[in-house]
């Protein structure tokens, strides 16, 4: 079987068994298998999901990363290998960005003996829900690696483009929880109760003007309101209503400034019309923030390797790669895989082209970096 078809069956075998976040059993032991069939070593780390494999001898070790995990989507891609795991669906494509590493990892075994050190391979569960990266980290996944590298495709590229960017490009994501408390009333007689449905909609109007009227129009920010629930009937005013949403920025001065104003408008409208507002934030993923040098570098490799190459926008999704790059440096990028559906849609559907070359890539990219620290 040819390398590029090897590659596009397994992408296939583990799309049509996707396992979400945490739950990666079955995918950790495709990968130790395929991996041990090749003759690649699998590192002894006590992990329940996930796989770290090594390739190479020497003082000098990077690191390239893929993601295993799937979303709890059912899947309407049509594809003939869709999900044999009702409900779930590798609709991110890290059924790709698994495949396209284990390529890496077969070029590079190839060419062990003439590595100047060590490749490891952090197969890793979790994405989604942000927590596998941190919990590789506390297993010493980046014990002694000089330099990381990933990947995310995009479906909104081209195959054969690739794009990337030193300094800040996925955004910090929080999530935020406001709970609006006034007083239940008859709904005839609002002058005995504090209506909390009507403060919850300024309120919601009000958060509005902090990103177009408190933040630098030059910096990015996104603030968004995705959930309110309150009342359960036609003539009642209800006691609370809740608002959820998401904040997402790329500066921490930004989402500490906007944090605070989310703040004082609350506190402003609690006292001015006599409620208590609360607001709980969850914190997710940091700003993934690429090192230059490592990004150019990427991109030399990219172009060297046949890549259409450009400057990537920031994104404003979150990527837990960013803990990574918080302990050591180096680059993410995005390979085009060029869907007429985007991430997380359920016909999501990757053009399986971009696994071949970005094999090759990341096997190229793998033994320079390795020349050159
Ligand atoms: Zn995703
Ligand atoms: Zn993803």
């Amino acid at each position: 079987m040819s390398f590029g078809q090897q590659l596009i069956d397994w992408r296939r075998e583990l799309h049509e068994h996707p396992e979400l976040s945490g739950e990666e059993v079955q995918t950790t032991a495709r990968l130790r298998q395929w991996l041990t069939a090749a003759d690649i070593r699998v590192l002894p780390y006590d992990l329940p999901t996930g796989v770290v494999a090594e390739i190479g001898t020497g003082p000098k070790q990077i690191a390239l990363r893929a993601d295993i995990d799937a979303l709890p989507i059912v899947e309407r891609s049509g594809v003939t290998f869709s999900s044999q795991n009702p409900g779930v669906m590798h609709a991110c494509g890290h059924d790709i960005h698994t495949s396209v590493m284990l390529g890496a990892a077969l070029r590079l075994k190839d060419r062990e003996a003439a590595l100047p050190g060590r490749v490891r391979l952090l197969f890793q569960p979790a994405e989604e829900n942000f927590g596998g990266a941190k919990t590789l980290v506390r297993a010493g996944a980046l014990k002694d690696i000089s330099a990381i590298f990933g990947m995310h495709n995009e479906p909104g590229l081209p195959v054969g483009n690739f794009a990337t960017r030193g300094g800040p490009f996925y955004a910090n994501v929080d999530r935020f929880v406001i709970r609006v408390t006034g007083k239940g009333a008859h709904a005839a007689r609002p002058h005995e109760g504090t209506d909390a449905i009507v403060i919850t909609s300024q309120l919601v109007t009000a958060l509005q003007s902090v990103a177009s009227r408190n933040v630098n129009t030059l910096d990015s920010v996104v603030l968004s309101v995705t959930r309110i629930t309150g009342g359960n009937t036609w003539n009642v005013l209800p006691e609370n209503v809740e608002l959820e949403g998401t904040l997402r920025t790329h500066r921490t001065e930004v989402q500490q400034q906007v944090k605070g104003r989310v703040q004082e408008i609350a506190a402003g409208f609690a006292s001015a019309f006599n409620a208590q507002i609360d607001i709980t934030w969850y914190a997710g993923p940091t700003a993934l923030v690429n090192d230059e040098r490592w990004a150019d570098f990427a991109t030399a490799v990219a172009r060297e390797t046949g890549y259409e190459t450009q400057h990537a926008e920031l994104h404003m999704g979150g990527e837990d790669f960013a803990v990574y790059l918080q302990h050591i440096p180096g680059a993410f990028v995005s390979i085009g895989s060029a869907s007429p559906f985007g991430l997380h849609h359920p016909a999501f559907n990757p053009d399986e082209a971009l696994i071949e070359p970005a094999a090759h890539y990341f096997a190229r990219l793998a033994e320079k970096a390795l020349q050159q620290i």
